[in-house]
This record gives structure tokens, C-alpha cells and sequence, in this order.
């Protein structure tokens, strides 16, 4: 079976700084569908002062993550979009098991969920993320060749270092406390994958590659 005929559901698990971001971005440019980030959806409607958009800065200013169901309002309200009808690759989304199922119900019939967990030993998350720049307006990832402003909007770049190395180690022991049910939800299923993120991007790429050949196999037998 050709990859080609095989409907492209793709959804990554894993912590900051395990290169979701990065990855996810690689499957929508080669395989030509959307990649949808809730954090930009949010980010954007914060930005142009939707109603969305100001109930989620409320709550993301108080500290607290946006709730399932106005998360599960977003993610719906962009699936049904004509350009997500054939796959996509979501980033960011679901955080929760509430999130999960109601996922597997907006894509009931729309072939296969693949499930992609980027996994990376703590110590090595730590490093990427204590290095890593953000842009300190519009948060996108910054690039190499970015050497202060950000490339999408000029605004200047922070690193996490400026939090500390503790508050770094505590939110991702937050993150992996929370997410650990829903890598339990997806895990026995067939189309689960766990991917050592531990190596260079192009490595990773080509074992996202091969994820998704024998995920698309597994759905056709
Ligand atoms: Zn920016």
C-alpha cells in the first residue's frame, strides 16, 4: 500500500523541547497537509482579540491552561475545514484523555489516528530547553540564522535559561505527570509509535517516515 493512499491523522505526543514542533512542520511540508498548532491558534486569537482569543488570555495570564472545552471547540472548528479533510498533523493537541476522545469521535471515519510519542531521556530535554530561543512576542521556535530579532515578527528573543534551570525541571515534570494518562489512552493501540527523539533531526525524520509507512500497513490489513 502507497503511503499516498493513506489518510495522513497524525498527532505527536512529547514534552517541551523534544522537537515536535520541528517534526511536525517536516510531515506538513512533505506531505502537504496542514499543520495545526493550538498554541498558534491561540497565540493568533489573542493577537487579533477574538472573543477566543480574550478568554484565553484570561485564563493563560492567570497562570492556568486553557480548558477542554474550549480547546476541543478550536481543534473541531479546524478540522472541518476543507484542508484537513484528507489528514493533519496536529501539535499541542490533546493534552487531555477528555481531549483524546473527543478526538477520536471529530475524525470517526476519516481513517486511522497515527500517534507519535517523542520520547527523550529528562536530562537532554533540560539542555534543549534551558538553549532554546523563543521569540518573546509571538513564541515561534527561533531559527538558526535568527541571531537577535525574531524572523516572523522582529520582536527580540528570550531563552529559558532567564527562568532557571529548576523552574525548567519543574514544568517538565508537571508536563510528564499530566500527559502520562493519555500516552496510556493511546498506547496499546496499533498506531501507537514511540520515537527516540535522542538523535539529529534528520534521523528522527526518516523514523517518523517509517512510523507512518507501517502505521498506513496496519490500517490496511
Ligand atoms: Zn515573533
Amino acid at each position: 500500500m502507497n503511503l499516498r493512499d493513506c489518510a495522513l491523522n497524525v498527532i505527536m505526543l512529547g514534552p517541551p523541547g523534544a522537537g515536535k514542533g520541528t517534526q511536525a512542520e517536516r510531515l506538513a511540508r512533505t506531505r502537504l497537509v496542514p499543520k495545526i498548532s493550538t498554541g498558534d491558534i491561540l497565540r493568533e486569537a489573542g493577537q487579533a482579540g477574538t472573543e477566543l482569543g480574550r478568554a484565553a488570555n484570561v485564563t493563560m495570564s492567570a497562570g492556568n491552561l486553557v480548558g477542554d472545552d474550549i480547546m476541543i471547540g478550536i481543534v473541531q472548528e479546524r478540522l472541518d475545514r476543507t484542508d484537513a479533510r484528507h489528514g493533519f498533523v496536529l501539535d499541542g493537541f490533546p493534552r487531555t484523555v477528555v481531549q483524546a476522545s473527543a478526538l477520536d469521535r471529530m475524525i470517526e471515519g476519516r481513517g486511522p489516528l497515527v500517534v507519535l510519542d517523542m520520547v527523550v531521556p529528562e536530562e537532554e530535554l533540560v539542555r534543549r530547553l534551558a538553549i532554546r530561543r523563543i521569540c518573546s512576542k509571538c513564541g515561534a521556535n527561533a531559527a538558526p540564522e535568527w541571531t537577535t530579532a525574531c524572523g516572523k515578527c522582529g520582536a527580540s528573543l528570550v531563552t529559558r535559561v532567564d527562568d532557571g534551570i529548576d523552574i525548567v525541571r519543574e514544568r517538565l515534570k508537571v508536563y510528564l505527570r499530566q500527559t502520562k494518562p493519555l500516552v496510556d489512552y493511546y498506547s496499546a493501540r496499533p498506531s501507537f509509535r514511540a520515537i527516540d527523539g535522542n538523535q539529529a533531526p534528520d534521523v528522527v525524520t526518516a523514523a517518523v517516515d517509517e512510523a507512518l509507512e507501517a502505521a498506513c500497513r496496519g490500517a490496511a490489513q
